[in-house]
């Protein structure tokens, strides 16, 4: 079923706590948690606890948890102090943009010059 956790799925793992994360913020539908390899200062990742391939696919097929990892989203960046200097919301979404981990996740990015466009 759509949003099911996924046996083979890292980010279902850390859901789970099966695998350990520098966990930053949790609610009900949403974990946020530190990027083991970040490029920025402040690099978080948010996630929704429902597992959907990708952020388009989170949208269509549950729009309120859509909703929740923006609005975390725009909460770590609070936590982190990184509203007054800016900070970036991406979504890679397909391997061609770099997506590795097939569970939707919005990486949050604050600390450092961020370039238009990105790479
Ligand atoms: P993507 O490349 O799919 O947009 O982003 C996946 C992100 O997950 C990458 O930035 C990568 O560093 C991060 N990542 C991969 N494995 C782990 C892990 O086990 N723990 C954490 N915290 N981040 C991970
Ligand atoms: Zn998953």
């Amino acid at each position: 079923m759509a949003g099911e956790p996924q046996a083979d799925c890292l980010f279902c793992k850390i859901v789970a706590k099966e695998i350990p994360a520098a966990i930053v913020r949790e609610t009900e539908t949403t974990l946020a948690f530190r990027d083991i390899n970040p490029q920025a200062p402040t690099h978080v990742l948010v996630i929704p606890k429902s597992h959907f391939p990708d952020a388009a696919s989170l949208a269509a097929g549950d729009p309120a948890a859509a909703a929740d990892v923006l609005r975390e989203a725009g909460e770590v960046a609070a936590q982190e102090g990184a509203v007054e200097s800016g900070y970036r919301i991406v979504f890679n979404t397909g391997e061609g943009a770099g997506q590795t981990v097939f569970h939707a996740h919005a990486h949050v990015l604050a600390g450092r010059g961020l370039t238009w466009p990105p790479g």
